[in-house]
């Protein structure tokens, strides 16, 4: 693919700010990285409350991040000295916004190593997964032709695949998953047949935490002819990621979930789809001339950004962008690995607890059951502990079929949290179960 050559790789390594931060931290909180993470969670104003009497241990970063002050900051300069509509006005203002808003999607290209008339900008990983659904597959897919899934997706990957279903008489197969949580790689190859036309799946499992193997999944799907749609949601916070080397044909993501402004996301895109496909939504900003014989479109990425977009919040996204260059994802990938590996002795010595998911290649996040107690009624309890993680379905039904159950705890960490906030989790939860067992 062309623009593999045309960029550097986003994350050359350790970065300024880690190595500003170098040193002086506690035993365990700077571990390989050379970096003080002590001083990286103090830019993190929200951290630094209690819940209900207690410090609060936030372990609910996969549902979204916390924001550091660069980002808050970021967003509040921008409403008190730059508000202005974009791509409008001739005046300061509006060039100023204008700028600053195309400036964050340049960064944000340069992040994920692609181009930036590839990227829309948009609300987020629901709404990129809709405009694919919408403006490719709607047009393209009929009675005969099959969109395959996997056994682990956001319900934000599969209900939009369903309506194109409903409206174009196209199926949808499943690929299954072992007991590890990972996807049968055999068995998803085997149903990519030729009335297969669309592949859709994550990158990373927000229940399980499994990283797919998308880059092999994608080639694998393109010698067979098969677009590939990924679901980056729950990667892109936590990892160095090189969209184009994936050699996707889409990737969606959402910026809440890394530590931008929430209603921001991106849908990236190969040119030549951008081009083909039809607008979404129609509006301001998304037509070159407009006359009631005819409409003229602007060109990608502006044919799908119809309407106002979320200036500030992009403008806030670019800064968190700036915000994980300088720690490098390399970085955080280690430590939330760290993390990951703590957390994980620790619970597993909690009588009766069952982890779903021990994916050979894991994300930072736990789910789990104590026998006998309900997910809520864990939560609930441990919330009264200052301890925030999510209980319910985590918004894939599909997989708590698969285990049987209706619900877990989830437990998910993000760079900000440290060793001692675990084991005050695991404390917790220990106190919390005496209770309800
Ligand atoms: N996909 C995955 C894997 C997710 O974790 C989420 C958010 N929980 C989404 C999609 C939806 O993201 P958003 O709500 O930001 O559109």
């Amino acid at each position: 693919m062309s623009h593999e050559q045309e960029r550097p790789h986003p994350h050359p390594g350790a970065a300024a700010l880690g190595n500003a931060r170098a040193s002086g931290s506690p035993a365990g909180e700077g571990v390989g990285s050379g970096i003080d993470w002590s001083a990286v969670r103090a830019d993190f104003p929200l951290l630094t409350r209690e819940v209900h009497g207690k410090p609060l241990i936030y372990l609910d970063s996969a549902n979204t991040g916390q924001k550091p002050a660069a980002v808050i900051e970021a967003t509040d300069d921008f409403y008190r000295h730059h508000n202005a509509n974009v791509s409008r006005a001739v005046h300061a203002l509006g060039t100023e916004a204008t700028d600053a808003y195309e400036g964050a999607r340049n960064k944000l290209a340069r992040f994920f190593n692609v181009r930036s008339d590839e990227l829309v900008l948009c609300s987020g990983t629901t709404f990129a997964l809709n405009l694919v659904a919408y403006s490719w597959a709607l047009p393209q897919l009929g009675p005969g032709d099959a969109i395959v899934l996997t056994r682990m997706e956001h319900h934000a990957n599969i209900v939009p695949w369903q309506l194109v279903a409903q409206r174009t008489g196209a199926t949808i197969k499943v690929a299954d998953i072992d007991e590890r949580g990972e996807l049968d790689l055999d068995a998803l190859y085997a149903q990519l047949t030729p009335e297969v036309k669309l592949l859709s799946l994550t990158h990373v499992s927000n229940v399980l935490g499994t990283v797919n193997p998308v880059r092999e999944i994608c080639r694998e799907a393109r010698r067979r002819g098969i677009v590939t749609v990924i679901d980056g949601s729950q990667a892109a916070p936590h990892r160095p990621l090189d969209i184009a080397a994936i050699g996707c044909d889409f990737y969606a993501l959402t910026g809440h979930k890394m530590d931008g402004p929430t209603g921001t996301g991106l849908l990236w895109a190969r040119r030549e789809h951008l081009a083909a496909m039809p607008p979404f939504l129609g509006g301001g900003e998304m037509i070159k001339e407009v006359r009631f014989d005819g409409t003229v479109y602007n060109d990608a990425p502006h044919k799908f950004e119809a309407g106002t977009p979320n200036i500030a919040g992009f403008i806030g996204l670019g800064a968190a962008v700036d915000y994980l260059s300088g720690l490098g994802m390399a970085n955080i990938d280690a430590r939330e690995q760290a993390l990951l590996a703590h957390a994980t002795e620790a619970l597993s010595k909690v009588d009766g607890l069952r982890i779903f998911g021990s994916a050979r290649e894991k994300a930072a996040v736990i789910s789990f059951l104590i026998e006998g107690a309900h997910a809520h009624d864990l939560a609930t309890l441990l919330d009264l502990e200052g301890v925030a993680i999510r209980s319910g379905h985590h918004c894939a039904h599909p997989l708590m079929q698969h285990f049987g159950v209706p619900a877990t705890c989830r437990a998910s960490f993000a760079y900000y949290n440290t060793f001692d906030e675990i084991d005050a989790f695991v404390a917790a939860l220990l106190k919390v179960r005496n209770l309800l067992l």
